[in-house]
């Protein structure tokens, strides 16, 4: 058997690789950096989306993990206003955890990226100025890889500004679901239990459950039906204190 070395190995890709001789396309000359084996440095946008309890920050902290494993260089940012648990942490309801810095402002995040950062992590992205868009793209333009983690939809069902933009100019989108609380369905909503009517109000299990969209109910049309009603799917199962 004639030996393989390695460069064999390559020069036999490079030749098979192009697979145009069966086209009358012109062969175009490949890109000077598009060698498959001295890959580029690529930038790029995730975004992780869900209700909450979806497991967004689990998503996001198990990622980050990885790239720590391959001993990359990691930066965690959250806002300033989800001082929820931690201020210097980002922490996911079962209590994982890993560092991060708390910034008021997207401009605040972007100044504070170091040289040499190869991953760049942000959760509760729904909470950050629309300037973390233009972020995001300028740091996956400049190599980057960037984690978002956010909610899609406020307590309403609405879209949640800046994630849809953010969405689109993610490379992947990956949309994680709770279990709802009232029928065990997948969830895609934040039920709000509380009266409260600002988009922003930060809290956990006494302030919000997952819901399915047929067990939803926007907080500003509360349909109450109580225990021993005939549909179980409208059951506001806690007391809800008067608007
Ligand atoms: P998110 O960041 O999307 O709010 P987290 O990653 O912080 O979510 O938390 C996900 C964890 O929340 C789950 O692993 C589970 O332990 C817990 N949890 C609490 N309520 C629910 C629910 N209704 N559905 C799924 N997970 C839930
Ligand atoms: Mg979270
Ligand atoms: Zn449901």
């Amino acid at each position: 058997m004639r030996p393989v070395s390695a460069e064999g190995v390559r020069a036999e890709q490079a030749v098979s690789a192009p697979c145009a001789a069966t086209s009358s396309e012109p062969v175009r000359p490949p890109h000077p950096e598009a060698s498959p084996w001295r890959p580029r440095l690529h930038g790029s946008v995730e975004v992780i989306t869900g209700s909450m309890f979806s497991g967004k920050t689990e998503e996001l902290i198990r990622r980050l993990k990885r790239a720590l494993y391959a001993r990359q260089k990691v930066q965690a940012f959250k806002p300033r206003v989800d001082v929820r648990y931690d201020a210097t942490r980002i922490v996911s309801h079962q209590a994982l955890a890993v560092d991060a810095v708390a910034v008021a402002t997207s401009q605040s995040l972007e100044a504070r990226v170091e040289d040499g950062t190869q991953v760049v992590a942000i959760d509760e992205a729904q909470f950050f100025d629309r300037g973390i868009v233009d972020v995001c793209e300028r740091l996956a333009n400049r190599g980057i890889r960037v984690i978002a983690a956010g909610l899609d939809q406020d307590y309403l069902g609405r879209p949640f500004p800046p994630m849809p933009e953010l969405m689109a100019i993610a490379e992947e989108v990956t949309k994680v679901h709770a279990v709802c609380t009232v029928c065990g369905a997948p969830a895609s909503r934040s039920q709000r239990l509380i009266a409260e009517t600002s988009t922003v109000l930060v809290g956990g299990a006494e302030a919000y459950e997952a819901r399915c969209r047929i067990c939803f109910v926007p907080r500003d049309d509360q349909r109450t039906v109580h225990e021993g009603d005939d549909d179980p799917t409208l059951v506001e199962r806690r007391p809800l204190p008067a608007e």
